[in-house]
């Protein structure tokens, strides 16, 4: 079935089809996700750096009138990219023909302007909406399209600091981001173990425990890091570097021997993994299904950690239906991160990047929709109503 139309534009952040947070989750107001905090003037300063645009919609309409929807961040600049550059060039093509469509926006983007960046999320939300044309069309959920299910369900870990509410709710595993970056020098370094400390007393030596190290960002602040948290036994230390700080992944890795690393979630499409796996920068790749470049490129993601013994753990990746269906279809994928984007109390359905039709962690585990495509439940009319 050829394609009729793409459309691209800004959605106003999910908020429409979810109810307004009765009380801020912890990430409001606090410095996580700060690339900036290795400058002391910046610290605590998270909140100035805010995504300028909405998320993106892409929606890819097949000759028949069926439409696929796709999701992304970074709406001003993915939307004139989606807009202008790959829907004039995939209009007429074969809906079902995935690869062949990654591979000409993918060849296009990289000889033009770039693929990593604003051009992979493009990439994403046009994929997206090809797999959930390809579902709808075909009658069955994406997981069985490519593969899946590998698992019978998802075990998901949560993300935050509500310890809690986390156990309470049933999760069998929890991710800390890191609160102080390399700004604060030593005084960073005591705080963050004193978190990790108090949480590994709360939930026992045989919990699985992590962290995020993303407001890191300094290799010689991660190493220091990761050797004072030996003693709490973490499961994994991701994000430890600026993602484009390729030179520096061999040396963390050769100065925190037996301590298991992941990384992944910005870069874009396939060839920085292959790079990784070649030279064994991280033992976890995670990918973002919205990010990277849709299924297709985790897929290929995927492929490349199998053939080189690393594992997969999708970011983000119980957040939002797409990662769902990735992470029940993939063999190497293990845990579904869910980012706890609700405060303790609030129901899990009002959190970060919800649609109608997703499924929701329960007891800490996760079934993806078996509707046809992603089974997301928003018609035409309601996305229209929420641009
Ligand atoms: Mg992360």
């Amino acid at each position: 079935m050829k394609i009729r139309s793409v459309r691209a534009a800004a959605i106003r952040d999910f908020t429409a089809f979810k109810k307004p947070a009765a009380a801020p989750a912890w990430i409001v107001g606090s410095d996580g996700g700060n690339p900036l905090s290795r400058y002391r003037e910046f610290v605590g300063k998270g909140s100035r750096y805010p995504d300028p645009w909405p998320d993106c919609v892409c929606i890819v309409t097949g000759e028949n009138g069926t439409f696929g929807m796709g999701m992304t961040a970074h709406s001003g600049p993915v939307a004139p990219i989606v807009n202008e550059c790959f829907g004039p060039m995939i209009t007429g093509e074969s809906a079902f023909a995935t690869e062949r469509l990654w591979n000409m926006m993918s060849r296009v983007a990289s000889a033009r302007f770039g693929l990593g960046g604003v051009a992979a999320y493009a990439l994403s939300a046009v994929d997206l909406a090809l797999w959930d044309l390809k579902g709808k069309v075909l009658g069955r959920p994406v997981y069985e399209l490519v593969g899946g299910p590998a698992h019978d369900q998802i075990h998901c870990y949560a993300t935050g600091f509500d310890i809690d509410w986390y156990l309470e709710l049933g999760f069998e595993a929890i991710k800390l981001p890191t609160p102080h970056g390399a700004g604060e020098s030593t005084a960073a370094l005591e705080a963050n173990e004193a978190v990790v400390a108090g949480v590994r007393e709360k939930v026992g030596p045989a919990f699985d425990l992590m962290m995020d190290f993303w407001p890191v960002s300094d290799p010689a602040f991660a190493i220091e890091l990761g050797h004072r948290l030996r003693p709490y036994d973490l499961r994994w230390l991701e994000d430890f570097l600026y993602p484009d700080d390729f030179l520096a992944y061999p040396e963390v890795r050769r100065r925190l021997p037996g301590q298991t690393l992941a990384a992944g979630e910005r870069w874009y499409g396939d060839r920085p993994f292959a790079h990784a796996a070649a030279e064994r920068w991280v033992d976890i790749f995670q990918p973002d299904v919205l990010w990277v470049g849709g299924v297709t490129a985790s897929l290929k993601v995927a492929h490349i950690a199998d053939a080189a013994g690393i594992e997969i753990a999708m970011h983000a990746g119980c957040n939002d239906p797409y990662g769902q269906h990735l992470c029940y279809a993939l063999p190497g994928n293990r845990w579904g991160e869910y980012f706890v984007g609700t405060a303790p109390g609030e129901s899990l359905a009002d959190g970060y990047r919800n649609v109608p039709g997703m499924a929701l962690p329960e007891r800490g585990k996760l079934v993806p929709s078996d509707a046809p495509g992603f089974g997301i439940e928003l018609t035409l009319g309601m996305i229209e109503s929420a641009l």
